[in-house]
């Protein structure tokens, strides 16, 4: 079998350098754990940035897929498929709403978001050609299009690739005066991340998203969520809206959405919303494959039980108490939500990527976010016991200086 090293080089040498991985070549993964090329096992924290919750190849999901690819893959919405509606019936049910308009990136479900929301400006609420404007938020992150990146306020994800479409208000994350103050008569949504995942797991001010709700409801928005990375388990709820009980008019899913397995995302929402598609608006020619929806489906049968998001929160508490006992002196901040954990290192701690190398070499994967922070979101798969040898290596990791 090729070594890593050389796997490592060959990608180096002909792939693009559009991201910077940690020098490790997977070959296998069962559950929360996964295998090199040599035969070393690792404890996987980052579950794919959370497109694994159920853990690599559940058994589930595996026979749901190979189930389906025995029968029918791709259709293409030139026709109807046997998957496809019974899926959106499901998925629209587990979120308490009527209808679903599948992708399979999360950057397209956020642009078929952004879509809606302009059309529905325009058409419902009488918006001026051309003169929509969407709310979003410093620190977000929803994906690498150029519409996305021409409102994301890392200079790093933007350099060099504008000229960028208008229509973007940018406030600062948590702060409900400063959205206040940004709505104009030419408002037609909020965009927003219910917990900021990329930002380092960062959680707004309790309040929040309720005020969200009202100010919506007072100014004819939309109220749309982008749930891709915090919803379906990982924060302890279907939805981290839930967490406040706050329905939003727009969920964006993606992610864990497709098992893991194959990429599907989503955007559900009410009829009176979506019904601003037309044949031809709208689409994409792997969108609700038979495949993917027959996965998703098997995934949203999951979350039904409640079962993924029970386990998370009580993992989540466990996880907070073992981060807890880390020399305060090397943390800024701790933030838990559920099984999802940002640790925000002090200047007193190395560099986070350091950290995660030093991790990797102990058998321990995770991945910082910017420079300081360690994201750590493990498949809810994992046992409390990993969960303590995991936080031990961190531990151990955070004191070679
Ligand atoms: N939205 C959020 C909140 C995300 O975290 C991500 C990916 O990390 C995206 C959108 C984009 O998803 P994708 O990488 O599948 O395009």
């Amino acid at each position: 079998m090729t070594s890593s090293a050389d796997l490592i080089k060959l990608e180096d040498q002909h792939g693009a350098h559009n991201y910077h991985p940690l020098p490790i070549a997977l070959a296998e993964g069962e559950g929360a754990w996964v295998t090199d090329t040599e035969g070393n096992r690792y404890l996987d924290l980052l579950s794919a940035y959370s497109a694994m919750n159920f853990g690599h190849r559940h058994p589930r999901l595996v026979e749901a897929t190979h189930k389906q690819v025995d029968r029918l893959t791709l259709t293409s919405r030139a026709f109807h498929n046997d998957q496809l509606g019974p899926f959106a019936a499901e998925l629209a049910a587990l979120a308490g709403m009527d209808s679903v308009l599948p992708m399979n990136t999360g950057a397209e479900a956020v642009e078929t978001g952004i879509k809606t929301a302009r059309k529905w400006g325009y058409q419902r609420k009488g918006v001026a050609a051309d003169q929509a404007r969407i709310i979003v938020f410093d620190g977000n992150f929803h994906g690498r299009t150029t519409t996305i990146v021409g409102f994301s306020t890392d200079d790093n994800a933007r350099q060099d690739f504008g000229p960028f479409a208008p229509g973007f208000d940018i406030v600062p994350y948590g702060d409900a005066q400063a959205l206040e103050a940004a709505i104009t008569e030419n408002t037609v949504a909020v965009l927003f991340e219910p917990i900021q995942g990329e930002g380092g797991v960062v959680i707004p001010p309790a309040g929040w998203l309720e005020r969200i709700r009202q100010l919506c409801d007072e100014h004819n928005m939309l109220m749309i969520a982008d749930e891709i990375q915090s919803g379906l388990g990982r924060t302890g709820y279907t939805f981290a809206c839930e967490r406040e009980g706050v329905r939003p008019d727009v969920y964006l899913l993606g992610k864990a959405l497709g098992g893991g397995i194959m990429p599907l995302s989503a955007m559900v929402a009410d009829r009176a919303v979506m019904d601003v598609f037309s044949p031809g608006q709208h689409g994409s020619t792997f969108g609700g494959n038979p495949l993917s929806a027959a996965i998703g489906r098997e995934v949203v049968a999951m979350l039904s039980s409640g079962e993924w998001q029970q386990r998370s929160l009580d993992l989540g508490k466990h996880l907070s108490n073992a981060l807890s006992q880390i020399d305060p002196n090397l943390i800024k901040e701790i933030r838990v939500c559920g099984l999802w954990a940002g640790v925000e290192l002090s200047e007193a701690a190395p560099p986070a990527r350091e950290v995660c190398e030093r991790m990797a070499k102990a058998g321990v994967l995770c991945k910082e976010t910017h420079s300081t922070t360690i994201r750590i979101a493990p498949p809810l798969v994992i046992t409390p016991e990993e969960l303590d040898h995991a936080v031990d290596v961190l531990k151990e990791a955070l004191s070679q200086l």
